[in-house]
């Protein structure tokens, strides 16, 4: 089995508008034209992207991120 895959995912209804996660991990957070954050559903691409998206966790003053953890990906493993 792979490793995990990651998301930051967006509580809707935690968000307060700060606008600090999409300063911090502009890739993966925009804001709306209310401030709001608009969060992308895909998987971190990378060690950088998690890194950023951590700190925006971090960041959130309303607590409004988190990360989690997918299943890697098992396409082609073998079966036994
Ligand atoms: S920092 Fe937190 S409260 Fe502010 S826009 Fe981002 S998710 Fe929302």
């Amino acid at each position: 089995m792979s490793a995990p895959s990651w998301v930051l995912v967006l509580d809707g209804t935690a968000c307060e508008g700060h606008g600090i996660c999409a300063l911090i991990a502009p890739g993966r957070v925009h804001l709306d034209r209310f401030g709001y954050a608009d969060v992308s559903p895909t998987p971190l691409r990378d060690a950088a992207e998690l890194a950023r998206a951590r700190r925006a966790v971090r960041a959130c003053p309303a607590g409004a991120l988190s990360l989690t953890a997918r299943p890697g990906d098992t396409r082609g493993a073998r079966r036994s």
